[in-house]
């Protein structure tokens, strides 16, 4: 099964992510994760993508199409993956559907994290991550026992650079205006599942599990 994620910054791409690749045997393509991987390792698509990303821009278009094929010449996404992030723009989802014909696969499913931006802002400035394990914390609603340190791994907790206030505006304004779109674009293909992401992980979870069993 392959499928896309699709929602607004701090809907909660990252986490649902985490919960559907572990249930349905998904390899996991976060955009975002990739580009961060970059400019932590000073790639050249690091050097580039850094000051976008930092600002909430969209990185251009033919740098994601380049980091998408490399990632298809690997050959373990056979049995499934899942895009977290990605396609974000209506170019990259006709690109996207150009790369999956000529590789004889299909998308079977878009899930909509659908949020309310008032939501998003706690969401995001409370964001805190363990860069050890990955593991994801918030300071209004999903606390580390001990401030600043992760619970599972005990590692010093971060803020990603682009999870201020400003950058937020940024993000939600690319977001409104490329990525919302491509709802519809999926939507004519009968592809989307609606989710409504202001509810917690574990109902949102139950509707998407019982949807994407209704697929197999
Ligand atoms: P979020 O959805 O919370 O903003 P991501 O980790 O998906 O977080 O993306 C972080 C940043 O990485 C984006 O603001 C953008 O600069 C860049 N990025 C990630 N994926 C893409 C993409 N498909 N196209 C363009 N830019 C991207
Ligand atoms: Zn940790």
């Amino acid at each position: 099964m392959n499928l896309l994620i699709i929602g607004a910054p701090g809907a909660g791409k990252g986490t649902m992510s985490d919960i559907l690749i572990k249930n349905f045997d998904l390899v996991h393509i976060s955009t975002g994760d990739m580009l961060r991987e970059a400019v932590k390792n000073g790639t050249p698509v690091g050097k580039i993508a850094q000051g976008y990303m930092n600002a909430g821009a969209l990185v251009p278009d033919e740098v994601i199409h380049d980091i998408i094929v490399e990632r298809f010449s690997k050959d373990d996404l056979d049995n499934g993956f899942l895009f977290d992030g990605y396609p974000r723009t209506k170019a990259q989802a006709e690109d996207l559907s150009l790369i999956l014909k000529q590789l004889n696969k299909k998308i079977d499913a878009v899930i909509n994290l659908d949020i309310s931006d008032e939501d998003l802002v706690k969401r995001i400035t409370g964001r805190r991550l363990c860069p050890a394990c990955g593991e994801i914390y918030n300071i209004y609603y999903k606390k580390p026992s001990k401030e600043g340190i992760c619970d599972k791994c005990g590692a010093e907790l971060i803020q990603r650079k682009d999870d201020n206030l400003e950058s937020l505006e940024t993000r939600l304004s690319e977001y409104h205006k490329n990525t919302q779109p491509l709802i519809e674009y999926y939507e004519e293909m009968d592809l989307v599942k609606n989710t409504d992401a202001s509810k917690g992980v574990d109902v949102v979870f139950e509707e998407i599990r019982s949807f994407l069993e209704g697929l197999c």
